[in-house]
């Protein structure tokens, strides 16, 4: 039901109410008032025509039907009332509806009720049925009394001549009622009509704005967000179009903005190096930008096709599986397809975890390439300066074992060309072992050892350098320490190139300290760490490094104080060398540091 039909019908039954509760009221006080009326006619009349009768009444009670009948019926005339005389013993004298041969006939009317009451109280009334005239009257009845002579005594003075009856058919009153409910009747079936007619019209006033409105945010939620309802009036229904224009403003604006934002990001993602992929919980894809598509050789239909179904890496989906499982980002170099395809670093982001995922890959075959390159060169060069090297050292050697005489200049010159030689080599092998460790050539001979197996030779290496220094080497490993399985030529360079670090870089008297401890910890800075480890230390109490070098010491040549570095005949590629080791190993390694206080080297074996 439309709220037009509503308003309608709202409006009809408050008419048909007013008009029921005025019916209702009306005949209620109309009766009220007509039968108050006919009382009051009724007592009038009653005292008038007993006044009448009093004086024309013969004295001596000899009655005789004729003369009573026409006194009566001549005093009726004058009324619309029914007049009946009664005698004293109930017999009907007279009566306006009856002539006096029917009157004989009549019983006695002492009995009935208002003849009762008058000779009782006084007065009597009564609404009764008439079975003389078959219709419903109001009798009233009142005695008529002759006053005696003036020498009787007070109960003596009045004698009763007889009963005096007005009555009046009641029938008006329910005609007057009839009428007034014809009248209401009307009433109702005019208001009725003018209440449709008034509806329609005052209804369609105020539902049309709102059908308006209602077409209005149908045709909003279809979809058609520029539609916009006409402000026609300032009342609430105005407002509220106002309001809704408005709020469909902002929605307009937002769905622009959120478009706009929409192209900007399709148009990154489009031309972005990188793949982009978007997969579900259950790692079905929802969305792959172009550069995904050629990374992955996705088919025409990919969306909402399983990852692995596709594209059967299974190295995608463990890193996937592994995201799922940590709720973190999982990252992982990964071969993306068979032998010469390219290689990527993918990143997988738990957006909603559980709910959907974003698969970042960075194709690094080239930079992979570039690197294998250089790698190649500096081997290749390494290699290349190697033998004239060797020439010049020999060479130079056999010039200084000489006995033939020479200059104090001339034989300075061969020492430097020596020493300089030499450096170059240690360069050159550093060079080289590097490229070695860098190209994954290196094969480790991993074995079982505790770490205290080191503590004899690196003594035999640095005991002199040490003592010149007057410098404590503090060896502190426990020996419960479980063993470790490394490839112990290797693991000894390590801890060579750290001491030598630490020796090199602290005054005179310091102290070295290289320590060890097992750390079962499961995550560290974040990282989950997937078994135990034996974290070894090298500390010292040396000159420090910056902060801003801390990172970056690892890298080749990097040296905090070039010609400090290059003084101690540092290469600047001892760290980088030592941690390529370590991550050979599947370790870890880092520093702390404070300047003026000294480092200490961490390195984290896995057990
Ligand atoms: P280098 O052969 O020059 O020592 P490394 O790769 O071993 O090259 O070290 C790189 C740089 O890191 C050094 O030049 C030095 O500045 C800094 N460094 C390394 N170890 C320490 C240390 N224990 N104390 C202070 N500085 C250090």
């Amino acid at each position: 039901m439309n709220i037009r039909t509503q308003l309608t019908l709202r409006y009809i039954g408050i008419v048909l109410l007013v008009l029921f509760a005025m019916y209702l009221y009306l005949s209620a006080m109309l009766k009220d008032s007509m039968s108050t009326r006919i009382t009051r006619e009724l007592e009038t009349q009653a005292a008038l025509t007993a006044e009448f009768l009093i004086e024309k009444l013969p004295t001596q009670n000899n009655f005789t039907y004729h003369a009573i009948d026409s006194l009566v019926d001549r005093l009726g005339k004058t009324s619309d009332a029914r007049l009946t005389f009664i005698g004293a013993d109930g017999t009907v004298w007279g009566d306006t509806e009856r002539d006096s041969t029917a009157l004989r006939a009549m019983d006695s009317h002492l009995t009935r009720p208002e003849v009762q009451d008058a000779l009782q109280f006084g007065s009597g009334i009564r609404d009764r049925y008439s079975d003389t005239t078959q219709t419903e009257f109001r009798y009233y009845a009142m005695p008529i009394y002759r006053d005696a002579s003036p020498q009787a005594s007070s109960d003596e003075k009045k004698t009763l001549i007889g009963i005096c009856r007005v009555a009046m058919p009641m029938e008006i009153v329910n005609t007057a009622i009839s009428n007034l409910r014809q009248i209401l009747l009307f009433a109702s079936v005019a208001g009725l009509i003018l209440t449709i007619v008034f509806s329609v019209f005052s209804t369609k006033i105020i539902t049309k704005p709102i059908e308006k409105l209602t077409q209005m945010t149908q045709s909003v939620a279809a979809g058609n967000i520029d539609s916009r309802v006409p402000v026609d009036s300032k009342n609430e229904l105005g407002q509220l179009s106002q309001n809704f224009n408005l709020m469909t403003d902002r929605v307009q604006e937002q769905i622009d903005k959120i478009s706009e934002e929409h192209r900007r990001l399709e148009t990154i993602l489009t031309d972005m190096g990188e793949g982009v992929l978007l997969v579900n919980g259950a790692f079905e894809i929802t969305y792959a930008n172009s550069m995904a598509i050629s990374m992955l050789s996705l088919p025409d239909v990919y969306v909402g096709k399983a990852l692995i179904e596709i594209n059967r890496i299974p190295e995608l989906q463990t890193l996937l599986q592994a995201a799922e499982q940590t709720e973190t980002v999982a990252f992982a170099e990964i071969r993306l397809g068979n032998l010469t395809e390219p290689e990527a670093e993918v990143t997988v982001v738990p957006v909603s975890t559980g709910e959907e995922y974003v698969i970042v890959i960075h194709d690094v075959t080239k930079e992979r390439q570039l690197e294998r390159i250089r790698a190649d060169f500096v081997a290749n060069v390494s290699h290349e300066l190697r033998t004239p090297l060797t020439t010049i050292q020999g060479y130079a050697e056999t010039l200084l074992n000489e006995d033939t005489p020479r200059s104090k200049t001339s034989e300075q010159f061969i020492v430097k060309i020596l020493n300089h030689s030499s450096r170059l080599s240690r360069l050159i092998s550093e060079l080289l072992e590097l490229s070695r460790l860098e190209s994954g050539d290196v094969e480790l001979k991993r074995t079982r050892c505790h770490l205290n197996t080191f503590h004899e030779p690196i003594l035999e290496v640095f005991e002199p350098l040490l003592e010149e220094s007057a410098l404590v080497l503090k060896w502190e490993i426990p020996e419960n320490l479980p063993e470790v399985s490394v490839d112990q030529q290797l693991f000894m360079q390590v801890l060579v190139n750290l001491i030598d670090n630490a020796i090199k870089y602290t005054p005179d008297s310091g102290i070295i300290t290289v320590s060890a401890e097992i750390n079962t910890s499961e995550t560290f800075e974040g990282i989950n760490i997937a078994s135990k480890e034996i974290i070894m230390c090298v500390q010292d109490t040396g000159i420090g490094i910056p902060m801003e070098s801390q990172q970056r010491v690892f890298e080749r040549f990097y040296r905090v104080d070039q010609g400090r570095a290059r003084e101690m005949g540092g290469t600047g590629l001892g760290l980088a060398i030592t941690k390529h080791i370590v991550l050979r190993h599947n370790g870890r390694i880092w520093l702390e540091s404070s300047l003026g206080k000294g480092s200490v080297f961490h390195v984290a074996i896995p057990l």
